[in-house]
């Protein structure tokens, strides 16, 4: 091996160790966080809704690091009905969105789509009600998708790669297995999965409850429509990594929109944060 190759990979190996936090989760479980309705506010819909530069307030903090529910509330309406004091949490961000569940979507007549946070592109509008005013938003109403935030460090550990979706299995007295459980993974991130009221509901699940990955690889080939989407509007390629180490200066070097690795392969955490950040797509082969 070249020596400079040993280097960077030494000292990648070396940034991941030192940035890993001890995790105490070692049993493969994960614990479940059940989100209740809420809404994320753009700077400028906090002001519309509680008067020129207002300062959403902190009421406690979230389990993601720097994520707090605010004391602030707010009422929501569709067209055949309305929800009062829905949570804000904070910080305010870019773009204004509200996550709802399906019974909470029937009782106010709107049918938003299922998606991970974040992706509100087309998604229906709501009217959001205020101490000082309303705001109706064009779009950003959606029903969560099921996820689990991790670091990269729980990411080799459970061997599953950012933006993989997965099954995922919570016992109890009522047992269920969610699908389509998004993997995402982030420096930020405590391990932890996030449900809504209705998948906590169908499970009895409460609070603390522990899930478990039981498919990772065989889902993913049970993501057909979305692969289609991208490789309809643009055209993809491939990238087969065999090699032992996937690291942060093998994944610049590499041109494909998608790499694919197999299971043995250790991808580091600065490769991860470079795939995510030149939104390339990481795949870990079944084969
Ligand atoms: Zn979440």
């Amino acid at each position: 091996m070249q020596e400079n190759l040993v280097q960077q990979i030494v000292e990648e190996v070396l940034q991941q160790v030192l940035k890993s936090q001890p995790s105490l989760q070692h049993d493969g479980k994960i614990p479940i966080g059940v989100s209740a309705r809420h809404v994320h506010l753009a700077q400028a819909e906090v002001e519309l809704l509680f008067g020129e530069n207002y300062q959403l307030t902190p009421k406690f903090e979230l389990s993601q690091p720097g994520q707090f529910a605010a004391e602030e509330t707010v009422l929501i309406a569709g067209p055949k009905g309305s929800i009062e004091r829905v949570r804000i949490l904070g910080p305010a961000r870019a773009l204004s969105q509200v996550e709802i569940s399906w019974t909470d979507a029937m009782k106010i007549g709107v049918k938003p789509p299922l998606r991970t946070s974040g992706d509100i592109k087309g998604s229906s509008p709501i009217t959001l009600i205020g101490p000082k005013g309303s705001v109706s938003l064009a779009e950003g109403l959606i029903i969560a998708q099921a996820h689990i935030h991790m670091s990269p460090e729980d990411s080799s550990r459970l061997q599953v790669a950012d933006g993989q979706s997965v099954q995922v299995k919570v016992e109890g007295i009522r047992p269920i297995i969610l699908s389509n459980v998004i993997i995402r993974v982030s420096e930020r991130y405590h391990l932890e999965m996030h449900i809504d009221t209705d998948e906590a509901n169908a499970g009895l699940i409460q609070q603390g409850a522990k899930a478990e990955i039981v498919n990772a690889s065989a889902i993913e080939s049970l993501q057909p429509i979305e692969r289609q989407a991208v490789m309809k509007t643009e055209e993809k390629s491939i990238f087969h990594f065999d090699k032992k180490l996937l690291s942060q200066g093998e994944v610049l070097a590499i041109d494909a929109q998608e790499i694919i690795v197999s299971k043995k392969t250790i991808v580091t955490a600065l490769a991860y944060d470079k795939i995510r950040e030149l939104n390339k797509t990481l795949t870990i082969s079944t084969g």
